[in-house]
């Protein structure tokens, strides 16, 4: 998968639509297709990076922000105070299906423990 061809990166770079919600020059927040709660938004860095494996430490500021993000947005939306929840799927086990780095944030119900 090459920037050419990933889907995220044709979202950051506006070839797809998205419904955004925020975005910055550094990453985008778009609901996703197939909600799996109330809300449920992807936090999807510009930069093609394509699992948690293939972060960087020149990535440091950039993983900070997408945290800072989620809770800015959390704010906006009015979910902060009844709580969301972060998830990574890395590589297969981790059920990744886009093989460009993104966070789900979710909220909206009660979410369970342990995921499925
Ligand atoms: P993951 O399975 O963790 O790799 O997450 C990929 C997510 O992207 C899934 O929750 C999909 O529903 C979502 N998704 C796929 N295509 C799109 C799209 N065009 N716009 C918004 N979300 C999408
Ligand atoms: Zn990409």
């Amino acid at each position: 998968m090459t920037p050419t061809n990933c889907l995220f990166c044709k979202i950051t770079r506006g070839e797809i639509p998205a419904d955004t919600v925020y975005q910055d020059e550094f990453l985008l927040v778009f609901r996703d297709l197939n909600p799996q709660a109330p809300q449920h938004f992807l936090i999807v860095p510009r930069k093609h990076i394509a699992t948690t494996l293939d972060i960087a430490d020149t990535d440091m500021e950039l993983i900070g922000h997408i945290h800072r993000v989620a809770s800015k947005v959390a704010f906006e939306l009015g979910f902060a105070e009844s709580g969301f929840r972060i998830v990574n799927n890395c590589k297969g086990d981790g059920g990744q299906t886009v093989w460009h780095l993104h966070f789900h944030l979710l909220a909206g119900r009660q979410l369970n423990w342990p995921p499925g």
